[in-house]
Parts: C-alpha cells; sequence; structure tokens
C-alpha cells in the first residue's frame, strides 16, 4: 500500500495492541483514542487502521469505504464529546513542515475550551 510506511511506529503498535490505549470509539476502519500529552481539554487521535504514513498517502489509496467511515468517526468523537455547539479545531500534521511526529496518518481533535489563535 505504502511502501515507506514503518510498521514499528507507536500507533501500529497500538493497532496490533502491542501498546495500550484509551479507547474512546472504533468503527470497522478507524479508530480514535485519548492523546498521551493533551494539549486541550478534549484531545482525541483519529487513526485508520490500515497503514498510511500521511493524510496525502490516506486520501490517494483508501477506498471510498474507508474514507467514508475514517470521517464518520471524526464526527462521531465530535458527537460523543457534545462539542459542536461550543467548537472545535482539526489538525493534521504532514512531514516535516507540519511537524509530524508519528508517521502514521492521524487527525488531532481538538476542544473544551477557547483553543486561541491557530498558530502562535
Ligand atoms: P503529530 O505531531 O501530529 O505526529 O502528533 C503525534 C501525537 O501522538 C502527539 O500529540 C502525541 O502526544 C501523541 N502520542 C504519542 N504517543 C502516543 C500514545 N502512546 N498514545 C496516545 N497518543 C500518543
Amino acid at each position: 500500500m505504502n511502501a515507506s510506511y514503518d510498521n514499528n511506529n507507536i500507533f501500529a503498535k497500538i493497532l496490533r495492541s502491542e501498546v495500550p490505549c484509551n479507547k474512546v470509539i472504533e468503527n470497522e476502519y478507524a479508530i480514535a483514542f485519548s492523546d498521551i500529552n493533551p494539549q486541550a481539554p478534549l484531545h482525541v487521535l483519529v487513526i485508520p487502521k490500515n497503514p498510511y504514513v500521511n493524510f496525502h498517502e490516506f486520501t490517494k489509496h483508501a477506498s471510498i469505504d474507508e474514507l467514508n467511515l475514517f470521517w464518520k468517526l471524526v464526527k462521531d468523537v465530535i458527537d460523543h464529546f457534545k462539542c459542536e455547539n461550543k467548537g472545535f479545531r482539526l489538525i493534521t500534521n504532514s512531514g516535516s513542515d507540519g511537524n509530524q511526529d508519528v508517521p502514521h496518518f492521524h487527525v488531532h481533535v481538538l476542544g473544551g475550551k477557547n483553543l486561541g489563535r491557530m498558530i502562535n
């Protein structure tokens, strides 16, 4: 699927249950769990279960069903924490300019307080 995918990244280990996570919800193609170093009262990561390095690889290679259920899970996290009215922020970091640390595509869902300006 993607030759440069590192099977030893921490999210791959979480998906193989080698490392624990605080799971929020999941569906057939994606799982949502708490970020280990939360930057806001709500900080959840949504990741696809299949191995994609970043946003571009995910959108290029994922099936329509996979794309659909991934973004549905992001929406379900927002509903789960009832933050649709007060608001939230979605972030995906990619590559060196994006300062992506974990090379498995993920979306950060942040909320629970006023998050200030996008980039300080
Ligand atoms: P990024 O810089 O976008 O790659 O963000 C990676 C995120 O993964 C950071 O917010 C980390 O706090 C988070 N993280 C790293 N290891 C774990 C883990 N074992 N469980 C949950 N979140 C993690």
